[in-house]
């Protein structure tokens, strides 16, 4: 048996693929740690100091042991230039595509997060986490947007399947995947050297619901390896986002080298677990609405515990929800989401 960890000592034994006493607990619940908030959501979600007190306030109501700080999937682009519009209920999105059409992708001018609200907000939730519970707690600054995903949204992805489709854009479309990969490594290394534990690339644009895998193959893994390699290190994790159902690409989202990967309820658990064992470590699946937004506590418990039985032997596994979990999900599931991991999840 071993001692008890802390959650970040936990948590890194685990992306290590160290022994660790019990699988670790992440919440993906940016949306729910503002829903009583009576600030506009432009207000809200570009406040980095109201942002990382809800952080703070939900983990010393639930005590999961990674922190996710986020805004949504609209910072990075807003720091390229994108303008960003703010619904009631809902998570910033972008206004319209930056780019008219391909030939101007070397128009695109050099992005700064620190001139971008979405991103200065995130960047000072973060360092406000670290500050208070860094020490103890694995805090996850999430860099946005991966290089494809950001890319849809400069360019619009209409504009760019079609390109893609045609296959008589690439030169343009490489371009624009270029830029977008340096603009998501600029904006990682802050949290890499404000000493955080780890950041994130969402790619949900990026799954075989949006793709096909033979355009993964060309259009995104490429990209993904070239982040991983300028921005992970010993001490600085990059988790790779894609959700929906993934079972085809699961292979080839381990060869990006990301130590972790975030899947979906809708991949299958056995596949994922086969593609990343003894290499990678799983983050997820379970579903963020159906099961722990509208499920009753016994289906909570029954989802965990299926995925903790068939990801958790031999480690490499983190639980929480597959995607970002809606704003009003009862705590009592969330609880109950905890519970399992120390229930179950005992190695
Ligand atoms: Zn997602």
């Amino acid at each position: 048996m071993y001692e008890e960890m802390t959650s970040l000592e936990r948590c890194q034994a685990t992306i290590r693929l160290e022994p660790h006493d019990r699988v670790p607990v992440d919440l993906h619940n940016f949306m729910m740690t503002v829903v009583d908030e009576k600030l506009s959501p432009a207000k809200l979600y570009q406040d980095g100091q109201l942002l990382g007190e809800a952080q703070l306030a939900s983990w010393k109501r639930f005590g999961h042991d990674m922190l996710i700080v986020e805004n949504g999937t609209a910072a990075l682009a807003e720091a390229c230039g994108c303008e960003v519009s703010y619904l009631p209920g809902s998570a910033p999105v972008i206004e319209r595509p930056l780019l008219a059409d391909l030939s101007k992708v070397s128009s695109l001018k050099k992005p700064d997060p620190w001139n971008s609200p979405l991103c200065k907000a995130v960047i000072e939730a973060t360092q406000f986490l670290l500050d208070q519970i860094g020490d103890r707690v694995f805090v996850m600054g999430r860099a946005d947007q991966g290089p494809f995903s950001l890319a849809c949204m400069i360019a619009g992805p209409e504009t760019l399947m079609v390109g893609m489709a045609a296959g008589e854009n690439d030169e343009e479309i490489f371009e624009l995947l270029r830029y977008t990969s340096d603009a998501f490594i600029l904006y990682a290394q802050i949290f890499r050297e404000m000493g955080c534990h780890g950041t994130s690339a969402g790619e949900a644009q990026g799954s075989p619901d949006v793709i096909s895998p033979a355009m993964y193959e060309k259009y995104c893994l490429p990209y993904a390896q070239k982040i991983t390699r300028a921005v992970q290190n010993d001490d600085f994790f990059l988790s790779y986002h894609i959700c929906g159902d993934t079972t085809k690409i699961i292979d080839r989202m381990a060869e990006t080298g990301a130590a972790i990967l975030e899947f979906d309820y809708k991949c299958d658990k056995s596949s994922a677990k086969r593609a990343t064992a003894g290499k990678t470590t799983l983050l997820g699946p379970i579903d963020p609405s159906g099961v722990l937004h509208h499920g009753s506590i016994a289906e909570v418990e029954a989802a965990c515990r299926e995925a903790i039985e068939v990801l958790a032997p031999g480690g490499g596994f983190i639980l929480g929800p597959g995607c970002a979990l809606p704003g009003t999900t009862p705590p009592e599931n969330i609880d109950k989401l905890l519970e399992c991991a120390k229930v179950y999840g005992k190695y």
